[in-house]
């Protein structure tokens, strides 16, 4: 077994769920003892560590010229309930060997080289995605510090605090031009790659949702006594905004537009009630930010001619609103140099899950490099990678790391 197939597999260990589901929720007990075990990997491999206020650690091999910008790439290591060892995993350690690998060739590096490990790419705990990559870029206000609360309404400082991370928040933004590239390692998470016989994804850009809370109060009453045309029913409000939105998404003339509206909660949701209050959520993604604007623009104005055609009141909020993040060239052509010299069929595609990089894009030319996984299949304890897949993945991330480091 390889090296990386078996670190792999220690790590999955690192779980609140039994194998072959992995659940290693930010700064659990599974969590802070995973970083442990990562730590002493990277100092084996002689990294220096730096970790700032919110968990997000740095494991650098310095460079023969140290004062110049670092070129970094890493992953995350949280993961959610019930998912599988892949997701995040593949960045942080197949950067770790990456780096190794190099090492072994003799290869010093002019830049240095940073392997990151990101606090919280996924949301489970704080409700918000990429936690430790939005501090770091600035995207998310250091006052979250107070205003985050977890699943168990703890405070994010209270939460960081207990897992040992203290400080003021500030000092987690980078400045732009800390970092001179980055470039994350992932697993797909699509069945692309794999349906194409594919080894290598290059990522030339990475959608961000926007995603809506749509609430809208009607007039409940009796299922039999309230007659059709004095009727203000929320649902069927709800309904008509949903169908619009498929519209709208539909209508962009681009493949990139996708909207969803996945959650409905109706009030009172009883068989004979006519619903009176119904809560609907809507995740609105586009590779392209003004067309995905257009669509947010549209489904509000529906919203508003709802309100007139059914009698009913709608409020709407924002539960977050990301600008989407177009790739670097001069790494996608990087990548793209290092696939043809060792002669590695590669496709160019759109990530449509977001990932640290859509924040690192903000402060640093960044990309991604995509391996295939089964079927696609992620965020579930069979998501799957083969070794030959993450050799592949680490080969051609070793030598863009060298050749962006040069
Ligand atoms: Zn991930």
């Amino acid at each position: 077994m390889n090296r990386i197939d078996k670190e792999l597999e220690t790590l999955a260990a690192f779980s609140d769920a039994p194998a072959p589901a992995v659940t290693r929720v930010v700064f659990s007990e599974q969590d802070l003892k995973a970083r442990a075990w990562l730590k002493r990997l990277c100092e084996a491999a002689g990294l220096a560590i730096r970790e700032d206020a919110v968990g997000n650690t740095f494991f650098r091999w310095q460079g023969t010229d140290p004062a110049l910008p670092a070129v970094a790439t890493g992953s995350h290591i949280d993961a959610i309930p019930h998912s599988g060892r892949y997701d995040g995993t593949v960045g942080v350690l197949g950067g770790l060997e990456a780096i190794r690998s190099l090492q072994a060739t003799g290869f010093q590096p002019r830049r240095s080289i940073e392997l990151i490990l990101f606090t919280s790419e996924e949301p489970t705990r704080f409700g918000l995605g990429c936690l430790g990559s939005r501090l770091m870029s600035g995207v998310l206000p250091t006052s979250a510090d107070a205003t985050l609360k977890g699943s168990d309404g703890a405070t994010l400082n209270e939460v960081r605090t207990k897992a040992g991370f203290k400080g003021n928040l500030e000092s987690t933004l980078l400045k732009p031009g800390h970092y001179d590239s980055f470039v994350e390692l992932h697993i797909e998470q699509g069945p692309l790659l794999e349906a194409r016989r594919v080894p290598i994804g290059i990522v030339i850009a990475i959608a961000a949702p926007a995603s809506m809370r749509i609430t809208i109060e009607g007039q409940g009453g009796h299922a039999g006594a309230v007659l059709m045309p004095e009727r203000h029913d929320a649902f069927l409000a709800a309904a008509e905004l949903a169908l619009a939105l498929e519209a709208f998404a539909k209508s962009t003339g681009s493949v990139d537009s996708v909207a969803t509206t996945g959650v409905c909660d109706i009030h009172p949701r009883a068989i004979n009630s006519i619903p009176s209050r119904v809560v609907i959520e809507a995740d609105i993604r586009d590779t392209d930010g003004d067309r995905r604007d257009r669509m947010i623009v549209s489904l509000e104005q529906a919203c508003v001619n709802m309100e007139a055609k059914r009698g009913v009141r709608i409020t709407r909020e924002f539960i977050n609103r990301d600008a989407p993040a177009q790739c670097d060239p001069r790494i996608v052509g990087t990548v793209a140099g290092v696939c043809d010299a060792n002669g590695i069929a590669h496709d160019r595609m759109v990530s449509r899950a977001y990932h640290d990089s859509l924040f690192m894009a903000k402060i640093c030319p960044a990309s991604m490099i995509f391996i295939p996984c089964y079927k696609g299949f992620s965020h579930r304890p069979d998501e799957y990678a083969s070794p030959e897949a993450i050799a592949g993945g680490v080969k051609v991330l070793a030598e863009t790391l060298a050749r962006l480091a040069c």
